[in-house]
């Protein structure tokens, strides 16, 4: 069964969309630990990160370098941090959280309380600071 990134990308569920290309999809998180927390994740949909073969998996890391450089420039961040956990959903993906302010919590369990409207509006903002 396709996981529920691949139906993200797919377009058969709903998402904050930031940016995409050929080989990889980015969005917002659905229960961010902070405003503009995006994921970054593969079209090829591979459980493990570390099973990526090393063309993808260096590639992500340079798609999600983009996709930082765009939150900090639309959200005027201190800067964005990178989480890698990956046991809740079997579709490897990288967090890219946004740090507001000195001593932010960054653990993932934890979510900020965030209207659909500000979703919206944040990823407007973060997609269209983006330079793919
Ligand atoms: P993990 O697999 O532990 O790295 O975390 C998976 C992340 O995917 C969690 O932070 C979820 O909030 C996020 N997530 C799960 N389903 C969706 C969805 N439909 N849209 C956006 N984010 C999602």
């Amino acid at each position: 069964m396709a996981s529920v990134f691949t139906k993200i990308i797919n377009g058969e569920i709903p998402c904050y969309k930031i940016a995409e290309n050929e080989h990889y999809f980015s969005f917002l998180d659905i229960n961010p630990v902070a405003e503009g927390h995006t994921l970054v994740v593969p079209k090829k949909e591979i459980d493990y990160l570390f099973d990526l073969d090393d063309e993808t998996l260096t590639g992500l890391l340079t798609f999600s370098k983009k996709i930082a450089k765009g939150i900090d420039k639309a959200l005027s961040t201190i800067r964005t941090g990178v989480i890698v956990e990956g046991m809740e959903v079997p579709h490897a993906h990288v967090h890219l959280v946004p740090i507001h302010f000195e001593g932010q919590p960054m653990s993932l369990g934890r979510t900020s309380d965030i209207s659909k409207e500000r979703m919206q509006e944040v990823a407007e903002l973060i997609r269209n600071a983006v330079e793919l």
